[in-house]
């Protein structure tokens, strides 16, 4: 299958680096694939970046039948593009169109394309310090039906996002709020799925913490209110008396990249990691004796985010005094300088375009 390649005749104006928020603008290129049962995936393109016609019958905007990606590209000081770990997320997206009865994607395919597109807008890959090109693929249901079934139309894109740091001013550790009234899913749900229904039900818990003064959520197991899941939506690590704990694959907690890529690098450092269950009593009983040293969240969109602080009903716990610990802030300037280019990528990570 050839894409077909329409260049836009309007190149968009960048951003500069300082003024660039999180995921607000595009670049001039997006690709554009159809699936149609019996045809399978049909008429790939690269056209300019632009809205799209969908017929309000559109079954995604009823049924929520989505699946989505993130990663990132980066320029490195020589000039070269790379992107990190690639095929781990079109790995997923084809574990995530599994649960939600979307047909596979050819994974060597869409990396091609995905390469093709990078390198058009390649431009766009911002460069200063904490900036990336954000990449954002994802796969939705077209047909033109009201009624609930599996669809069979369906429209993968690609989109890209040059972003600014997430931290102005370095790695501020945040504020965080067990959550234990919402659930964002239960075993046999779609939590191990990336699909954009996940997250628009976790909205109102969002909100719920944004009043008492929290920006995230820390989510426990839908079930039994105990064990700790994700934050918000990253991965959540915690350093216990010199062993890196982090809550294991049950079926509920999204398998993310960065945490894997974490795990691999303690490991390669020689640190313990012990992916278990670990409740929230258990937890605040370990904060108590003093053996919570640090807390951090992962994932594409802000590599690693330290958690300063995390509250549980009427209680708070403290981690390193509420600053960055030494460990996370390691495993931060490691992450980050792989993939931008700055530190040996020693653990085949990389992806050049
Ligand atoms: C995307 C996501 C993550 C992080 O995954 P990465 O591959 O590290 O970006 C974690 N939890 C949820 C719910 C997510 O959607």
């Amino acid at each position: 299958m050839d894409i077909k390649i329409i260049k836009t005749t309007q190149p968009k104006e960048k951003q500069a680096a300082e003024k660039l928020a999180f995921g607000v603008t595009f670049s001039d290129h997006m690709f554009v694939m159809d699936y149609t049962e019996g045809q399978g995936w049909h008429d790939p393109v690269i056209m300019p970046y632009g809205p799209i016609q969908l017929m309000p019958s559109s079954m995604v905007l009823h049924y929520a039948q989505e699946v989505f990606e993130g990663l990132k590209a980066y320029k490195t000081p020589q000039g070269e593009v790379q992107l990190f770990r690639p095929e781990e997320n079109f790995k997923r997206m084809n574990r995530s169109n599994e649960r939600m009865c979307i047909p596979q994607l050819d994974e060597e395919f869409v990396m091609n394309a995905l390469k093709t597109l990078v390198k058009m807008d390649q431009d766009w890959i911002p460069t200063s310090p904490g900036t990336s090109l954000y990449i954002r693929p994802f796969i939705f249901a077209t047909d033109p039906f009201i009624g609930v079934r599996v669809s069979q139309t369906y429209k993968f894109m690609i989109i890209m996002s040059p972003v600014g740091s997430y931290y102005k001013g370095g790695l501020a550790p945040c504020r965080i709020y067990v959550e234990d009234e919402y659930a964002r899913t239960v075993r046999g749900g779609t939590g191990e799925a990336k699909c954009g229904g996940n997250y628009a039900g976790g909205l109102a818990a969002q909100e719920k913490v944004h009043v008492k003064g929290y920006e995230q959520i820390l989510w426990l197991d839908g079930e039994k209110r105990q064990y700790i899941e994700e934050v918000g939506t990253s991965n959540v690590f915690f350093l216990i008396d010199g062993v890196f704990v982090t809550p294991s694959l049950e079926g509920t907690i999204l398998s993310g990249i960065t945490r894997k890529s974490v795990i691999e690098l303690l490991k390669s450092w020689g640190e313990t990691v012990v992916e278990r269950r670990i409740t929230i009593d258990e937890f605040y009983e370990l904060h108590q004796q003093g053996k919570i040293q640090e807390a951090f969240a992962t994932g594409t969109a802000a590599v690693i985010s330290p958690i300063g602080t995390l509250g549980w009903q009427d209680k708070e716990m403290t981690f390193n005094n509420g600053e960055i610990g030494e460990y996370t802030q390691k495993i931060y300037d490691t992450l980050y300088g792989v993939q931008s280019g700055h530190i040996k990528d020693t653990l085949n990570w990389i992806v050049r375009v």
